[in-house]
């Protein structure tokens, strides 16, 4: 299967639904720090257990999905959301780069900077406005700048000290010990940061991470302190990657990308 990232010319958008002239989202967006070259690939090649040869697709500068409209990439995006998660990329990247081994902390105009990770969630894949569970209720937040946060689900993030993207619509967790399916969760990681949500809790493990979706309010400028963990940070590969604890199921909708 070639992974599919231009939609047609014309067609709906994957964020706000309209009928329009689609044009290309970038992951992570331009001005973030420099990501360089990277082969998209599906998750099983990312993660090592298939030979993944035909399906990788090369870019030259982070992943591009032709699937928003200009008002949805250029305007909510480019100009509203893009630019505080451009500045807290840049800052984050310092904290993990100064290694001073102590949490990491840095007041953000929050609101934007998650619906920024939420709408390029969102573009990542091709025809695919208001699908998957969830979606209905992120999509709702997203297109209203002062929107609570949906009270089903539950935001964390960590730093990620990797060049690798992973961005996952859905996927399911499922414990060793217990053998029943017990989360659900969406992820998007790009370097320097990653965001997972679930309705249930994140997949078993013991890493530090923090849950931020109690710190987001109405008002789309509070400044708002966000503290990160710097040690016992999530490897790099959690939790698309099945480990100890439990396995991962994966739907068409898992991407990775990487350098190699
Ligand atoms: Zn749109």
């Amino acid at each position: 299967m070639r992974l599919q990232t231009r939609g047609p010319e014309v067609g709906v958008c994957n964020i706000c639904g309209k009928t329009a002239r689609l044009t290309e989202d970038h992951i992570p967006p331009k001005g973030c720090p420099k990501v360089g070259q990277a082969y998209l690939m599906d998750i099983m090649g990312l993660i090592g257990t298939k030979a993944e040869k035909r399906s990788k697709r090369f870019f030259q500068n982070g992943v591009k999905y032709k699937s928003i409209c200009s008002n949805c990439n250029n305007v909510l995006l480019g100009s509203e959301y893009d630019p505080e998660l451009i500045d807290f990329s840049h800052l984050l990247k310092e904290k993990i780069e100064s290694r001073l081994f102590l949490p990491i902390q840095i007041t953000t105009k929050l609101n934007r900077v998650v619906r920024s990770v939420l709408g390029h969630l969102m573009a990542h894949g091709i025809d695919l406005h208001r699908k998957g569970p969830d979606f209905e209720l992120l999509t709702d937040y997203f297109l209203n700048s002062s929107a609570p946060w949906p009270t089903k689900l539950k935001l964390y993030c960590w730093p990620y000290p990797s060049n690798d993207q992973v961005v996952i619509r859905i996927a399911g967790y499922v414990s060793v010990r217990t053998g029943i399916p017990n989360s659900i969760f969406t992820l998007i990681k790009f370097f320097p940061i990653a965001f997972l949500i679930t309705p249930d809790n994140p997949p078993e493990s013991s890493f530090s991470y923090s849950r931020i979706d109690p710190l987001l309010t109405a008002d789309i400028d509070d400044e708002i302190l966000l503290t990160l963990p710097i040690s016992n940070i999530p490897r790099i590969r959690w939790p698309e990657a099945p480990d100890k604890f439990g396995m991962i199921m994966h739907t068409p909708y898992s991407f990775g990308a990487s350098r190699n």
